[in-house]
């Protein structure tokens, strides 16, 4: 029986339901983080390779209607970096599912021009946004991203507490002898700020190729550390990736993101498009498939749905992560979006 057979959403062999698509619109970013891409930067995409916004609104119109996307969530590199972006979110803001929901809209950001941009996100659909941030150190923020703006990026958190996207989460890659030592004070700056600190373990996506086992803090550790001070109880856990804790005092919530020393891929409801149209149904998928062709040769939207159900049908069951079958994906955070 092949996946056209059967009804509605993209589902794969493992049962697992995609609802949650993540667009890339630029694979250009004004950092540059160690772990994701060299000093002097990437071979950017030409102009004409990347997915225009009416490209991207018509294949996202067609994830949500036809094909049960029900969240979108923008990344980049830097998605901000990109003119008009707010005209996007307005674009995709105005689609509806089947059942007449709007679909909700967030952002990936290093929130380097948040406190700019924030309102007129809001004003065009945003609803919540995540905040990368892996040091409250000026001088290690310089170290991790060669930019010196750890004020800009502070400035953009606050901006977009005030301009009422919510929740604003705050993205910490917690790396060992890099940042660890600032778990504690990430969980203060959360509980101060009223945002939600989202821990990441480690990811072998970096651009150099130097990843390892031992540089990965793990959840449990993250957790420890923040409960020997801070008490917290474990909240019911649903398809989003983060384990999520909320403090005994009341004073909000942290998550962590165990991908590697616990996968969750068995509740995987994720799809991802990068920025030249290439469609991945896994963030260590190795293989992909080109929709921009298809979107530029007169395509019809039921053909270009038929091959992303079949992709998604033949969807793997998961990252092979410290397995002796693992392959690191050819192409680095930045040309995926997270
Ligand atoms: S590694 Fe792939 S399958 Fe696993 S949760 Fe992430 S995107 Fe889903």
């Amino acid at each position: 029986m092949s996946q056209k057979q059967l009804p509605g959403p993209l589902v794969d062999t493992f049962g697992r339901t995609a609802r949650d698509l993540r667009i890339s619109v630029t694979d250009r970013c004004n950092f540059r983080c160690v772990y994701c891409m060299p000093e002097e930067g990437i071979q950017f995409l030409p102009r004409d390779e990347i997915l225009s916004y009416e490209e991207i609104a018509r294949l996202a119109r067609l994830f949500v209607e036809d094909l049960g996307i029900e969240s979108i969530r923008l990344t980049g590199g830097e998605p901000t970096v990109r003119r008009d972006l707010p005209t996007l979110v307005s674009m995709l803001a105005a689609l509806r599912t089947p059942a007449g929901a709007p679909v909700e809209i967030s952002l990936t950001t290093n929130g380097s021009s948040l406190a700019r941009h924030a309102g007129l996100l809001r004003d065009a659909g945003l609803t919540r946004v995540n905040v990368s941030l892996d040091s409250l150190r000026a001088d290690r923020f310089l170290a991790i991203t060669r930019r010196d703006a750890l004020a800009d990026v502070l400035a953009g958190i606050d901006a977009a507490v005030v301009a009422g996207l919510d929740p604003v989460k705050v993205n910490v890659v917690a790396v060992r002898h890099k940042n660890e030592d600032e778990i504690v004070d990430f969980a203060v700056f959360g509980r101060e700020r009223g945002v939600q600190i989202r821990f990441i373990e480690y990811m072998p996506l970096d651009a150099d190729g130097t990843w390892t086992l031992e540089q990965v803090v793990s959840a449990d550790e993250i957790v420890d550390t923040i409960g020997s001070i801070f008490p917290l109880e474990e909240v019911a856990h649903g398809a989003e990736p983060a384990t999520r804790w909320r403090y005994s005092d009341g004073a909000g919530e942290i998550g962590v993101i165990p991908s590697v020393t616990k996968p969750f891929c068995g509740d995987c409801d994720r799809v991802r498009m990068t920025a030249e149209g290439q469609f991945l149904t896994c963030l260590f998928a190795v293989d992909d498939l080109d929709l921009r062709h298809p979107l530029r040769h007169g395509a019809s939207d039921a053909d270009i749905g038929d091959l992303i159900k079949d992709a998604v049908f033949g969807k793997w069951s998961g990252h092979r992560i410290g397995r002796v079958d693992f392959v690191r994906p050819t192409r680095s955070m930045s040309q995926i979006g997270g």
